[in-house]
């Protein structure tokens, strides 16, 4: 088949691939349809480090991608929700699909749990077939979702969800988002569902700034003056919850002074191992600090009716389109920010 396969930094080649066989009977295979990249992607195409992997140039060779979506060509014999000629979307990871975790439901304590396409542990969806083990867990039907809604489903809408809420956001609230990538834009977009007052929104990039406010938000560009800009939309007061969305260090280190006494702080961008937050703030601001990785799988029963019901928009985020033998070309895009890149559809079929 063929695949974008990992070969060092900045260098994510379309190429031909094994055939993905099945792992175990619990797992299934799709024909991928569409597949997008995600920011935490980036990490792999930088050389940077996700978790205790390093992605340096003689790193071994995977495919790519942890946001897919296709139909079931093949299933396991312990298979039991899905069929052949069902159209799915996967979740961006899962467990080992055996171990009692697994087997009662959450998949995100296994201790083997890892993303697709991110290591050689697990290949991944950005490519013409992909083995998805532990397929009953992993897998969602399709039903009622537009191929985009269903990539967003995958990952990054389930990560907004996931990294917002763990911020507490309270009706008639302040809420901070920090980095306007899909997971903030769309994290702004369900701050305000969630009945926050008031969004603040935090990029550099101005077309994304831009999206933020047509939501509402009010957009402001990272500065020396940013504090004191939220400081005195808030009565001196601060954002009781702040959503770090982006992983670059100055967004990390602009949180904890922008959020509220007894306020939420939570991450979600991958941090690279030697970023740390200042204790003394955590202190003495009594912040609640959250971070971790979503349970893709357990935000989708809150975000799937929101999706069907139109009550959830996300409108404008996929920018571009590109078919997966330009994948080295929608790298390198999505990774300059340029023309207006916010989120891709990458197209195998
Ligand atoms: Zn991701
Ligand atoms: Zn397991």
């Amino acid at each position: 088949m063929k695949a974008l396969v990992f070969n060092g930094p900045r260098d994510i080649r379309y190429e031909t691939y094994a055939d993905p066989e099945l792992r175990s009977a619990n797992s299934a295979i799709l024909k991928v349809k569409s597949c997008s990249i995600c920011g935490s992607d980036l990490h792999m195409y930088h050389g940077a480090h996700i978790g205790k992997t390093e992605y340096t140039a003689d790193a071994p060779k995977f495919c790519c991608g942890h946001e897919f979506v296709g139909e079931v060509v093949e299933a396991g014999a312990d298979v039991h929700g899905f069929k052949v000629g069902e159209m799915v979307l996967a979740a961006g990871g899962t467990g080992c699909g055996t171990c009692q975790k697994c087997l009662s439901g959450d998949v995100w304590k296994c201790r083997k749990s890892t993303a697709f396409g991110l290591s050689p542990d697990l290949q991944g969806g950005q490519a013409e077939f992909v083995n998805v083990p532990n397929a009953d867990k992993t897998l969602y039907p399709m039903d009622g979702l537009t191929t985009e809604q269903a990539l967003l489903l995958t990952d990054g809408m389930a990560t907004a969800y996931f990294g917002l809420t763990r911020a507490e956001p309270k009706p008639g609230g302040t809420v901070a988002v920090v980095g306007l990538g899909p997971i903030g834009i769309i994290a702004v977009e369900l701050a305000f569902l969630l009945g926050a007052a008031k969004v603040f929104a935090i990029d550099p990039v101005k077309s994304r700034r831009d999206m933020a406010a047509n939501l509402g938000a009010i957009a402001l560009a990272p500065s020396a003056d940013m504090v004191a800009q939220i400081m005195d939309a808030t009565d001196g007061a601060g954002a009781q919850s702040v959503f770090e969305a982006s992983g670059a260090k100055g967004a990390i280190n602009s949180v904890l002074p922008i959020v509220a006494r007894q306020g939420n702080a939570s991450f979600i961008g991958i941090p690279e191992p030697d970023d740390v937050l200042p204790l003394p703030l955590i202190m003495f601001k009594n912040v609640t600090v959250r971070g971790g990785i979503c349970d893709v799988q357990n935000m989708w029963p809150h975000l799937v009716p929101l999706v069907q019901s139109g009550r959830i928009k996300s409108e404008g985020l996929f920018s571009h389109q590109f078919d997966l033998s330009e994948g080295a070309e929608a790298y390198r895009l999505f990774d300059s920010r340029d023309d207006g890149v916010i989120k891709l559809r990458i197209d195998v079929d």
